[in-house]
């Protein structure tokens, strides 16, 4: 129940951050609707890697035993040769000895139906897809496709990487005379992903399956930037991912791409050469692409893109909309995002314009890649990409990338230590050997506890 006060907040995109934003926003009391262009949500997707950075948070919202039923764990990447030399194995156990929890992977189309249910169904309006925005100093304005319109005193954009509020808060700036900075000089690399889920798979064919602990492989192809990944799943599934990169599309090959992101498309248009790639569970590309649901095979392009703009006046960015780094690490960045946007909008006394700047204010400088290597896109794809540079990043440097001022020495302990909390619930006390990262508490937390003279709840730093 949202409080007489409670700013009213519009959330636009329904997608992992929107409806984790909306999880945290139900808990906080505050008022929220959140607005999805879909007039369903599909199934799609493959992987989503969540990481022990988030699991404390996960868990002081109850959804953590709900999260490791549909999940495997990771305790182990390995990266190989396509001939199956083992390259390296990048070992996640001491991690869990760090945090107290496990990396997680599950599959995104399970983890979005987990979410979903944990928020009121007359809290999201399907088939709402934002076209534009109007805001001042007192409100934010939203006009649908479908002719509708939405007043609220803030508005977040979790819409995506190919996000509409992006585009709108860009035009609203270059309007008020601002340059939104986006950084476009440089030439992006292009990855090209097919993925999916396999399903009802014989555990006797593959290595792995029904296991509670994933196998998390990634392999590195002869051809040019060819790379396939999986990570076994419960019930005898096999969440995958093929890539292959270019810097030499043409425009048009890269809008065609686009314009399909994570849209279904027929199993027959992928290149038959690639079936045959082996998989160091056993069998090949071709029989994962066969035993994938024709609803839950599809494809995207994906580039790199951190613009520098991410609030302006009533409307702040999280998740895709915001950061757009390589799969398999959105959900998590999204999640991070939301939870300290959160703490910060739950603190605000009322939402004038300056505790909305504010609150706004403390989100970006924890939450924005200050380091100048984040930045920039050609050198994290040549990170990425080239060869043996993956020796560098599977896992590790992917979540490094969003939250690298605290990764600055990239020790064991350093990496465990973001484990951000919500400021806002009783706190979870540390599990693991290396404490966490110190947060301000919450004084409006802490004056309801004490109002409730609760001895049960603990509004100290965590
Ligand atoms: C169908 C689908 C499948 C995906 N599969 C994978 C995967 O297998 N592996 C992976 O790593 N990442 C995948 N992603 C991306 C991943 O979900 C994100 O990187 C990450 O979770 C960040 O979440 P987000 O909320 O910022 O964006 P998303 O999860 O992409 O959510 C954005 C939401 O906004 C909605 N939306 C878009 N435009 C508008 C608009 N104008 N108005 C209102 N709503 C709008 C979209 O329909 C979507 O529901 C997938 C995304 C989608 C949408």
């Amino acid at each position: 129940m949202s409080t007489p006060t409670s700013p009213k907040i519009l959330i636009a995109g329904g997608g992992i951050g929107g409806l984790f934003m909306g999880i945290l926003l139900e808990k906080a009391g505050l008022d929220y609707q959140i607005f999805e262009s879909n007039t369903e949500f599909l199934p799609l997707g493959a992987a989503c890697g969540l990481s022990y950075n988030i699991m404390a948070a996960v868990d002081q919202l109850g959804m953590l035993e709900d999260l490791k039923k549909i999940s495997t764990t990771v305790e182990i990447n390995t990266i190989f040769k396509q001939d199956m030399e083992v390259i390296r194995e990048i070992r996640l156990r001491e991690n869990k000895l760090g945090t107290g929890y496990d990396t997680l992977v599950t599959s995104r189309p399970e983890f979005h139906a987990l979410l979903l249910s944990h928020v009121p169904k007359e809290k999201i309006h399907m088939g709402k897809k934002i076209v534009s925005l109007q805001q001042d100093l007192e409100t934010v304005t939203i006009t649908c496709e479908d002719k509708s319109t939405y007043t609220g005193d803030l508005l977040i954009g979790a819409d995506g990487a190919y996000s509409d509020v992006r585009k709108a808060m860009y035009k609203d700036m270059e309007k008020d005379g601002m340059t939104p900075k986006i950084k476009v000089d440089e030439p992006q690399i292009h990855i090209m992903s097919y993925l999916g889920v396999a399903e009802n798979l014989d555990p006797a064919n593959y290595e792995g399956l029904g296991e509670e602990e994933s196998h998390s492989d990634t392999i590195i192809g002869e051809g040019r930037g060819e790379t396939w990944r999986y990570f076994t799943a419960t019930d005898n599934r096999v969440c995958w991912r093929f890539d292959y990169q270019s810097n030499s599309m043409t425009p048009e090959d890269i809008e065609a791409w686009k314009n399909s992101d994570y849209l279904a498309f027929p199993k027959e248009s992928i290149n038959p050469d690639f079936r045959k790639y082996e998989l160091a569970i056993m069998g090949n590309l071709g029989q994962m692409f066969d035993a994938t649901p024709k609803e839950r095979l599809s494809k995207v392009v994906l580039e790199e893109n951190v613009p520098q703009s991410w609030y302006h006046k009533r409307t702040v960015l999280i998740g895709d909309a915001a950061h757009r780094v390589l799969p398999n690490f959105g959900a998590l960045n999204a999640i991070l995002d939301a939870i300290i946007l959160s703490n910060a909008l739950y603190e605000m006394p009322n939402a004038n314009h300056k505790n909305i700047t504010r609150a706004f204010e403390e989100f970006y400088a924890e939450r924005f890649p200050t380091d100048e290597r984040d930045l920039s896109p050609k050198q994290q794809s040549a990170t990425i990409l080239a060869g043996k540079t993956w020796l560098d990043t599977a896992g590790r440097f992917l979540l490094m990338k969003m939250v690298p001022k605290y990764f600055k020495e990239r020790s064991l302990e350093y990496i465990c230590q973001y484990r951000p909390q919500v400021t806002f619930l009783p706190k979870i006390e540390s599990k693991g050997t290396v404490q966490s990262t110190p947060q301000r508490p919450s004084k409006k937390y802490a004056a309801l506890v004490k109002s409730q003279g609760s001895t049960s709840t603990s509004a100290t730093a965590v």
